[in-house]
């Protein structure tokens, strides 16, 4: 994945991109970064927000208008404590 500000290399767990720190999501349908701000970012026709996990170095995306502020990731992890997921 690549930085949409400056093109450069993003890895999938960046919050920022190094070159140009451009706050950077994870849009998991389209499997890109997006530039996010603090009001989110348009895309598709659609607003994406970042997950209130952010703080905790969750980059992911979410709509605007689904009712969890928590992206589908942090979801599965929050319905799952105990699981021994390696993805974790
Ligand atoms: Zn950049
Ligand atoms: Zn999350």
């Amino acid at each position: 994945m690549t930085c949409p500000t400056c093109n450069s290399v993003a890895f999938l767990e960046t919050l920022e991109c190094v070159q140009c720190l451009t706050p950077l999501g994870f849009h998991r349908e389209s499997t890109s970064m997006l530039a996010v701000g603090r009001d989110g970012v348009v895309h598709e026709g659609r607003t994406w927000i970042a997950c209130s996990n952010r703080a905790w170095r969750c980059n992911w995306l979410l709509p605007d208008d689904e009712e969890s502020a928590r992206c589908a990731a942090c979801r599965l992890i929050r319905k799952q404590p105990d699981a021994d997921d390696t993805m974790a």
